[in-house]
């Protein structure tokens, strides 16, 4: 059994480690424009992404990409969490972003919908999220309804990341509301601009995303524009969820080593009544907690990572890995915040930013409250006799 990286993962973090330190962190509180990250900037980085030879490191190699397995798929995203600077949804600095659901796509599909996204020519949308169904999507009041050799959708849909800039939406609608997600809601292709689909407005959120709200009246979709079989469409967008579960987590790894980093250093120099915090007992069990956790959640994601690049099914594991890693890193900012003081608060320092970034992150792509209650099922199944 190996507890240890590989060797060319480990070489593959010492470099994001150095490139992080060097080239992100200097300047990542200039980074952003409002909520937007400066064009020059992604530019850079982009450039940057290139010159280290992670571009598309997230895409499978038959459509380009380097195909990197999931073990050093969480590396990268483990060490890119160490910085403010990277949109924390979406928009990456490592090549187009491509929802997996478009690997799932015919041939004719991928001609017009896959290869331009990953020519970076198209952006797309997920949209499954509504006013009334966001945790529970089999919950989805939209409707998509067969016309002919057409599907009529109507319905709401909230909260869907870039959909202003988005050339096609991967929307979800229900074709049987009797069944829920179990075999109820399909997955369609719907370009922009498809008459009435329209933007409704952008959502003010805590964080820099700028999620729409968006109205479906009688929008109608051509047959062939459905992703697999009617009623599979809970089954993509699961898909996607997974492996994005797996970011949640390793991220989490690298907002925790970064605040540690900042809490230590601080601590160790901060003197209140004649004596430095580091001397404090209460800060440094703190420290000392933040330290033992950080090493089990990268045990715990380095493992299902591995396992899930052995062929094994990590579903239960990989939402244990985003409760843990979710809700780790915002302690750890919120400790980290809390032992800076006032200057804690301030936008001089990154930590107020990792801080509402990750308290967001425990709510999307699924609370923990819902992931628990699934992961009760795999306990009672294991422990339940
Ligand atoms: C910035 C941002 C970007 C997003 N981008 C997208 C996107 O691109 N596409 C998309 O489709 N969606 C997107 N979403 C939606 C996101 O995935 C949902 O907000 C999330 O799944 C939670 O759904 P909800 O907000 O409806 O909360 P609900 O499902 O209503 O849950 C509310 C709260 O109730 C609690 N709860 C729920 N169920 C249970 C239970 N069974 N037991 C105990 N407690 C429970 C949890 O604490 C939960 O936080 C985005 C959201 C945000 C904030």
């Amino acid at each position: 059994m190996d507890y240890e990286l590989p060797e060319e993962l480990r070489m593959l973090k010492e470099t994001l480690r150095r490139f992080v330190d060097r080239e992100i962190i200097p300047i990542e509180r200039d980074a952003y424009e409002g909520h937007q990250l400066k064009p020059e900037v992604r530019v850079s980085l982009e450039n940057k992404a290139k010159d280290l030879g992670l571009w598309m490191f997230d895409v499978p190699e038959e459509y380009g990409g380097m195909g990197m397995n999931l073990l050093a798929r969480c590396v990268v995203w483990e060490e890119m969490g160490r910085t403010i600077a990277i949109p924390t949804r979406g928009g990456h600095i490592f090549g187009p972003s491509v929802s997996p659901i478009l690997y799932f796509l015919n041939d004719e599909q991928k001609e017009k919908y896959l290869h331009p996204v990953l020519k970076g020519e198209k952006k797309c949308a997920f949209a499954q999220t509504e006013p009334d169904a966001g945790g529970d999507p089999g919950g989805m009041r939209s409707t998509a309804v067969r016309d002919g050799d057409h599907y009529v959708i109507n319905g709401n849909k909230r909260f869907i990341t870039g959909a202003d800039k988005a050339d096609f939406f991967q929307l979800q609608a229900a074709t049987d509301r009797s069944k829920g997600s179990r075999g109820g809601i399909s997955t369609f292709l719907i370009d922009a601009g498809t008459p009435g689909l329209e933007l409704v407005r952008y959502q003010q959120m805590m964080m820099d995303d700028r999620p729409w709200e968006i109205s479906m009246q009688d929008v109608r979709v051509p047959v062939e524009n459905m992703i697999g079989e009617e009623g599979e469409g809970f089954k993509f967008g699961q898909a996607w969820i997974t492996a994005g579960r797996m970011r949640h987590a390793a991220r989490g790894i690298g907002v925790a080593e970064r605040c540690m980093e900042m809490a230590g250093s601080y601590t160790n120099q901060r003197e209140t009544f004649g004596k430095k915090l580091s001397e404090r007992q209460a800060v440094q069990f703190a420290m000392v907690d933040a330290w033992m956790d950080t090493k089990m959640l990268r045990l715990l994601v380095y493992n299902v990572a591995a396992r899930a690049d052995a062929g094994e099914d990590i579903r239960y594991e990989s939402y244990m890995a985003k409760i843990k890693g979710d809700e780790h890193a915002f302690k750890v900012c919120d400790q980290t915040m809390q032992v800076h003081g006032g200057i804690g608060l301030t936008t001089d320092l990154p930590i107020e930013k990792m801080w509402r970034d990750s308290r967001s992150m425990v709510i999307t792509e699924g609370p923990p409250e819902i992931l628990r209650m699934v992961i009760a099922r795999a306990f009672y199944r294991e422990y339940g006799d």
